[in-house]
């Protein structure tokens, strides 16, 4: 096990690519803060790591508030004693134009999606360093670098995630933080099935995924967990080397003209 002794935080740990990085965590021994605004979700992914023979606490906070981010890292320190990893990943995908994009659309994206993942590294960080140093691990997205249309605000939020992992890796790699971020082509999860969910009828969601796959070179879409074991890998001691890295998780679908 990679991870005995140390203290992951994960934001929207409760489903998706969060769910999986928290049992990923866990399943290489760290105790797990799972983060999430859904209470259900949130104790679920804890009782499955209870039941394995892991540690974690479920915090619901609404990463986009200070208060809230504040408390993931207070209970992480009070419960586990530090906080060695951060899996900033909570985030919710809206669609617009520029234009149909009204303000309350905009600001709910940008302050879950990008703002969120500065409140939660802010309050992670000096703990952090309290124990010398760790790694953050920041989900972006490949529409951070290129664009589908109809996401103004979702990819401006994701663009900004990469110039603020840029940040953090040139602030605190010195001083032990290895700061990195994915960008996910796409991923199999409720967010997934929501989005598809709005073009067609629910029992057609499972068919639309899969035909969805066949446009990636690959020839399908990612799992969770294919997501979540670059997470796991980039925290470990195996990417010591790694910081400030953008590391696109595809399937070759940027790399296709
Ligand atoms: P999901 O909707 O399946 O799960 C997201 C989790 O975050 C949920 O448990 C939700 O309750 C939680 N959450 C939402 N808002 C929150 C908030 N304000 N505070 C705390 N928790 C909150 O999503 P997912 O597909 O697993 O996506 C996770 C991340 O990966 C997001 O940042 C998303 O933008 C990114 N991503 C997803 C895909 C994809 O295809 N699924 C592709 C690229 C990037």
């Amino acid at each position: 096990m990679r991870f005995e002794n140390k203290v992951a935080v994960v934001t929207g740990g409760g489903m998706g690519i969060g769910r999986a990085g928290s049992l990923a965590f866990a399943a290489d021994g760290a105790a797990v803060v799972v983060a999430d605004v859904n209470v259900e979700a949130a104790n679920k992914v804890v009782a499955e790591i209870e039941a394995a023979g892991g540690k974690a606490l479920a915090v619901i906070a609404d990463v986009s508030k200070q208060a809230d981010a504040d408390r993931i890292a207070q209970q992480a320190v009070e419960t586990f004693g530090g906080v060695d990893f951060l899996l900033n990943n909570a985030g919710i995908q809206t669609y617009g134009t520029l234009t149909e994009t009204d303000e309350e659309l905009w600001d709910r994206t940008i302050n879950i999606n990008l703002k969120g993942m500065y409140l939660v590294a802010k309050a992670c960080v000096p703990e952090m360093l309290k124990r010398g140093g760790g790694s953050v691990v920041n989900i972006a997205s490949i529409q951070g670098l290129a664009n589908q249309r109809r996401v103004a605000a979702y990819a401006t939020s994701k663009g900004g995630i990469i110039a603020l992992t840029r940040s953090m890796s040139v602030d605190y790699v010195g001083q032990g933080i290895r700061t990195n971020a994915i960008c996910p082509g796409g991923v199999d999860t409720p967010m997934m099935h929501w989005t598809v969910g709005l073009s067609v009828p629910e029992d057609q969601i499972r068919d639309t995924i899969r035909e969805a796959g066949k446009s990636y070179p690959i020839g399908r879409l990612a799992q969770p967990e294919e997501i979540a074991k670059v997470a796991t890998f980039l925290c470990s001691d195996d990417a010591s080397f790694m910081s400030g890295s953008i590391v696109v998780v595809d399937g070759g679908y940027m790399s296709l003209l």
